[in-house]
């Protein structure tokens, strides 16, 4: 329908609801962009950015890729696109302390940002990435900005979650919820970065649809001997004792005040751990579904989701992750192995 297509990988349903948004002139005032790590939401708020100040973008809605604006914009140097971020935070900031949460006084910079002018394009664009960050007070002072925008203004909110921001501000945002692209999609655009074609299905596979994980995969090895690493740890806790299973869950409790990424990373692969056993009985072995273990692996894998849901919720993390793994089937499936 389109002459040009937006420089990145999938997504085309919400690439092609975008560029509709700006040929019709129905471009909001905020949107949040959310979906699991490394799916595409950085590069989808940079490609957006960037057909929204491109001088060219109104008749099909996509950036040109050659005019001033885009070319400053694929330097990072446009006056029109700020970016602020957790590490953006830390950079500003010289209290390291408050480094893990977005503070009320970035979404003040944020604010007297969007007040002023756009310098040279339509649109004032402020990409707010980590925005699951940001603090209860942030999100009531970032709320001032969203009742009442400058005309210019359109905000990107970039979050992995986006049940962790309040209702209020997701009620004033377009919601675009990224899903994992499909394996035949990214294989695609793998091969198209010069993988031969059993290296890109393969690749593909295991990134779970994530694009940004398997182009990040092939300049670094060590992203897939850490996924191997992390299928082992949670084959281990699967295998060990209720006792042992219990005392792992702790230690991860203990882990969330600190590091809350890394376990959400781990109930990540735990979740991958139990969908691998659900897919493995649905397709047993001589033509039926081994029916017990499909129904086992389920209720698994929904107390994972639970137990994340529990997290967000800030439901301590003790109960969450005991709760999880009590609904664990009492015998470990048979040995899992992720290809
Ligand atoms: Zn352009």
């Amino acid at each position: 329908m389109t002459g040009r297509s937006w420089p990145m990988c999938g997504h085309q349903r919400v690439t092609a609801l975008l560029s509709g948004e700006i040929r019709d002139r129905r471009v909001r005032h905020a949107y949040l962009i959310s979906g699991p790590p490394m799916i595409g939401k950085t590069t989808l708020a940079n490609a957006f950015a960037a057909a929204l100040i491109c001088g060219e973008s109104e008749a099909d809605g996509a950036a040109c890729g050659e005019c001033e604006d885009c070319r400053r914009a694929a330097r990072g140097t446009h006056p029109d696109i700020q970016r602020f971020s957790l590490e953006t935070q830390r950079q500003q900031s010289k209290d390291r302390a408050s480094s893990d949460s977005l503070t009320v006084d970035t979404v003040r910079e944020i604010a007297s940002v969007s007040a002023l002018r756009a310098y040279s394009s339509r649109f004032r664009v402020i990409i707010l990435e980590d925005a699951d960050a940001l603090t209860d007070v942030a999100q009531e002072a970032l709320l001032k900005t969203l009742e009442e925008p400058p005309p210019q203004l359109v905000l990107l909110l970039v979050a992995s979650r986006a049940d962790s921001l309040l209702p209020t501000i997701r009620s004033r945002c377009e919601l675009i919820a990224l899903s994992p692209v499909p394996m035949v999609v990214l294989a695609e655009c793998l091969i198209g970065a010069g993988l031969s074609g059993d290296d890109a299905a393969k690749l593909a596979e295991i990134s779970l649809g994530r694009p940004g994980w398997a182009f990040r995969a092939i300049e670094d090895n060590t992203l897939i001997q850490e996924r191997a690493d992390a299928q082992d740890r949670i084959s281990e806790w699967v295998e060990a004792t209720p006792f042992d299973r219990i005392v792992r869950a702790f230690e991860l409790a203990n882990d969330f005040s600190r590091s809350r990424e890394s376990v959400f990373s781990e109930l990540g692969s735990a979740a991958e751990y139990w969908r691998t056993v659900m897919m493995n009985a649905a397709n047993a072995a001589g033509g039926g579904a081994d029916t017990a273990t499909l129904g086992e692996s389920y209720r698994a894998l929904l107390s994972v989701a639970q137990c994340v849901n529990d997290l967000e919720r800030n439901v301590r993390p003790r109960l969450a992750l005991e709760a999880m793994v009590m609904q664990w089937p009492a015998t470990s499936p048979a040995a899992v192995s992720p290809r």
